[in-house]
Formats: C-alpha cells, sequence, structure tokens
C-alpha cells in the first residue's frame, strides 16, 4: 500500500496537531479525472480535514503532458484495516471531474444530435454522483435517438413520432426483432429513472446504458446495411477498372 504525508493543521479543537503525519492508502488514482488518461499521478501533498481525521484529501498533478492539471483525490478512512501504526484511507472519488465524450458510431452522431448532447450531459451529471438526475436524461436521451430514427425511416409520419409515448414509437416503427428487444428493454429500465415506484429492482443506472448503447449500435448497423446497395451497388463499381 502506497503511504502519503498528511499535514495536521492546529486548530482550536485540536490544538496539539500541529506537524505530519504518514497515513496508508489504498491505492493511488490511476486515471486522470480530467483528461482520462491512465497515468501515475504527480503526488503533491495531503491534508486531513472532516471531524475525527475520517477523511484525507491528497492532491496529485496529472503526468500527461496534454493535461497537467491538479486534481483531488478523497480519501475515507478505513477503521477495520490497520497497517502497523498507520491509519488506512480508502479511495472514494476525484475532483474535478470532466466527463468523457461519448462514443458512438458517426452515423448516430449524424442522424440524432440531441442524443449525443443529451447523452453527455447525463454522463457529467453521473460524473458527479448526481446519479438520481442522471437516470432520467439517459432515459431523455434514449428518447432522442429512438424518435430520431423512427422519423428518419418515416419522414410522412414525423409529427405522429413525435407526440407518441416512447414505448409505441419503438413497437409500431422501428424494424428489426433485435433492434425492437433491446430498445423496448432500454426504455422499461428508462421509465424506472423517472416513475416514483421501480419496477426492476434488480437493474440500475449501468444496466440502462448497456441497453442504450446495445440500441446505438443496432442503428449504426442498420444504417450501414442501408447504405450498401448505394456504396457497393449489386452492378459493381459506379467506374470500372480500366484495362491497360
Ligand atoms: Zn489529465
Amino acid at each position: 500500500m502506497p503511504t502519503v504525508s498528511v499535514t495536521l493543521i492546529k486548530t482550536a479543537a485540536n490544538p496539539s496537531a500541529a506537524g505530519n503525519a504518514t497515513v496508508s492508502l489504498n491505492e493511488m488514482p490511476n486515471e486522470c479525472p480530467v483528461c482520462h488518461i491512465t497515468i501515475e499521478p504527480e503526488y503533491l501533498t495531503g491534508a486531513p480535514f472532516a471531524v475525527a481525521f475520517d477523511w484525507t484529501e491528497v492532491y496529485f498533478r496529472c503526468t500527461n503532458m496534454r493535461c497537467r492539471r491538479h486534481f483531488t483525490a478523497l480519501y475515507k478512512r478505513d477503521r477495520g484495516a490497520s497497517q502497523g501504526s498507520l491509519q488506512c484511507f480508502t479511495l472514494e472519488q476525484c475532483v474535478p471531474v470532466a466527463p468523457p465524450r461519448p462514443r458512438f458510431d458517426a452515423a448516430v452522431s449524424e442522424l440524432s444530435p440531441s442524443f449525443i448532447e443529451v447523452y453527455a450531459q447525463s454522463s457529467a451529471a453521473e460524473g458527479y454522483g448526481l446519479t438520481e438526475v442522471a437516470g432520467p436524461g439517459f432515459r431523455k436521451a434514449l428518447e432522442f435517438l429512438v424518435k430520431d430514427y423512427a422519423i428518419l425511416l418515416n419522414p410522412q409520419q414525423a409529427e405522429a413520432i413525435k407526440q407518441k409515448q416512447l414505448a409505441s414509437v419503438i413497437k409500431e416503427f422501428l424494424p428489426g426483432d433485435k433492434l425492437g428487444v433491446v430498445s423496448s428493454r432500454a426504455a422499461w429500465l428508462g421509465n424506472d429513472q423517472t416513475h416514483y415506484e421501480c419496477r426492476w429492482v434488480g437493474k440500475d443506472l449501468q444496466d440502462l446504458k448497456k441497453l442504450i448503447d446495445a440500441t446505438a449500435h443496432f442503428i449504426a448497423m442498420e444504417r450501414l446495411v442501408a447504405d450498401l446497395p448505394v456504396d457497393m451497388p449489386a452492378t459493381g463499381p459506379a467506374t470500372p477498372i480500366q484495362n491497360p
């Protein structure tokens, strides 16, 4: 286990605390929360805070030369663990968090920029630990994706699609068994994120995100297949190879 030195601050409540102490950390952060590159961070210093020294902030700097941002790792004291006479702390969170932009197939980004934006904002909320508002955000992102795709396939019914419930749009307008299965399940879990009572008790935000990712994947594959007759017609290349 790595150990770091933390500076004890003299306060009215603890007038004898001034000086340095060494504590044991269960791990060092291995990813910068800003650039999301795997790093071995540069340790700067640490400081305890909170009543009875239950939390320690440890300050690091990213070693990625394109980033070099400072960040703080929050460690919580593990009272059940000990390493000799050292107090042990467990990594809980790194801040600030800059959520990575979601990566989806270009066909999905072109189809629904709103899906990408809402998904990115929901990821940001999740990154800040705001999972209660991230869930409805992901549900909203799914609705943009499904409806934009349904409208692409059925442009003459755009107004009706916009006004319909998400489940109805999936049932009436999305082709293919697999896409229908994953998108409908994503909608079920998404609805759980917005309702007072949860139906799918064993499922969580990560399950919802997996199903949204699968929905985006199937849509990307369908767009690829739909474009093939134009990109690669059965009659062969538009410009035949000239024989010398
Ligand atoms: Zn970084």
